[in-house]
């Protein structure tokens, strides 16, 4: 498992989600797993968060955690003895909130080990599942949602400066981007310690992406935030490449030249199509996500549908493909070096970028 790091200078680390569920024979048979997980570092996701729900999951998470270079962040609530269980293998993280375990032993026990093997915790709070005393004084009127949430954050934290623990980092997530604005705002002024944000239940693909993006770039560009995540009705594939746009976004109005948010990797510029078009750029970016994503120089890829404005508008790319008539041309900042047949064109395109990128 490699090391993470958070800090201020350090780079804002994207996580996702495991979403399906998991069985023991998993384990027998652990190469789709391990592969998938692969495919998600290779897109940027630095983080892969598991529920952990009983025993068996935490079997099945540990041992993942053990054969992948991917750091595991475990998911739990209630149950203290599966937090235990978790750290008995090489696990990044525990996401869990100490005033659910139960009494002072079980905590202190949850601590002890997570101390004994250098492991964070993470202070998971949720809009929708507040402490009762708490829930009750927002809906009397007599407190809002974002400081319930920071207050339950903070009593969290509380009981881990009892243990004198502080490998911690906090959440404060709700569906309301204005309230998950709210919350990280009032917490970041009162503590230093780290946080990972996202929007709860932010919806499908592109309400969660919109509705994220405006959460996320808002906090970024003050300062706020260690980890991120998209949470989308979607796949763990779109919420890393989400995550990586908004990163690239917050470098771009920032005006930084050099990539400092974002991962290294290709900025994709290509055309919405029209009945101009004789290129399909809906299918060959399809056909590539992955492997655009995948690509660690940082360089700018155009994906033009058409002659007339493929090399022109688009001739501050390092490399472009689009079509003329029924010939596909690759540009390289808006000259034209290669003009060949659609059947041969997505390699011609691969080996031009190597090429360029070299
Ligand atoms: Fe249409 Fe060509 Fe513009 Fe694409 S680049 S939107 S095909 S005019």
């Amino acid at each position: 498992m490699e090391a993470v790091s958070l800090g201020s200078n350090l780079p804002i680390l994207i996580q996702t989600m495991w979403k399906e569920g998991l069985s023991y024979s998993d384990l027998e048979k652990p190469e789709a797993i391990i592969s998938r997980i692969e495919g998600l570092k290779e897109i940027g996701c630095s983080l892969l968060r598991f529920a952990v729900p009983n025993m068996e999951a935490a079997e099945i998470v540990g041992n993942l955690a053990s054969m992948l270079t991917m750091p595991l962040v475990a998911d739990i609530h209630f149950d203290h003895k599966i937090a235990l269980r978790c750290m008995d293998f090489p696990i990044a993280k525990i996401r869990i909130n100490p005033g659910n375990i139960g009494g002072k032993e079980k905590v202190r026990a949850v601590l002890s080990r997570a101390e004994e093997r250098n492991i964070p915790i993470r202070i998971g709070i949720n809009a929708g599942s507040l402490p009762k005393d708490l829930q009750k004084e927002v809906d009397n009127d007599e407190l809002k949602l974002p400081m319930a949430m920071v207050k339950a954050a903070e009593r969290e934290l509380d009981i881990f400066k009892e243990h004198d623990f502080s490998n911690v980092l906090v959440s404060m997530k709700a569906s309301s981007v204005a309230d998950t604005i709210s919350a990280n705002e009032i917490f970041s002024k009162r503590s230093d310690v780290p946080l990972h944000i996202g929007v709860t239940e932010a919806g499908p693909l592109i309400a969660g992406v919109v509705r994220s993006t405006a959460a996320l770039l808002e906090l970024l560009s003050k300062g706020i935030g260690d980890t991120i995540r998209v949470s989308l009705s979607d796949t763990m594939e779109r919420e890393v490449i989400a995550g990586r746009e908004i990163l690239t976004l917050l470098d771009e109005l920032k005006g930084d030249t050099i990539r400092r948010a974002a991962p290294p990797g290709l900025r994709i510029i290509s055309c919405p199509r029209c009945g101009r078009a004789a290129f399909d750029t809906h299918g060959f970016t399809e056909r590539h996500f992955k492997k655009l994503y995948a690509y660690k120089k940082n360089m700018s890829v155009a994906i033009m549908g058409c002659e007339v404005n493929g090399p022109g508008e688009a001739r501050d790319a390092d490399i472009g493909i689009t079509g003329a008539g029924n010939r596909v041309l690759i540009f390289c900042k808006g000259k034209i070096v290669k003009t060949i047949n659609a059947e041969e064109a997505d390699d011609v395109f691969w080996q031009e970028l190597d090429e360029y990128s070299s």
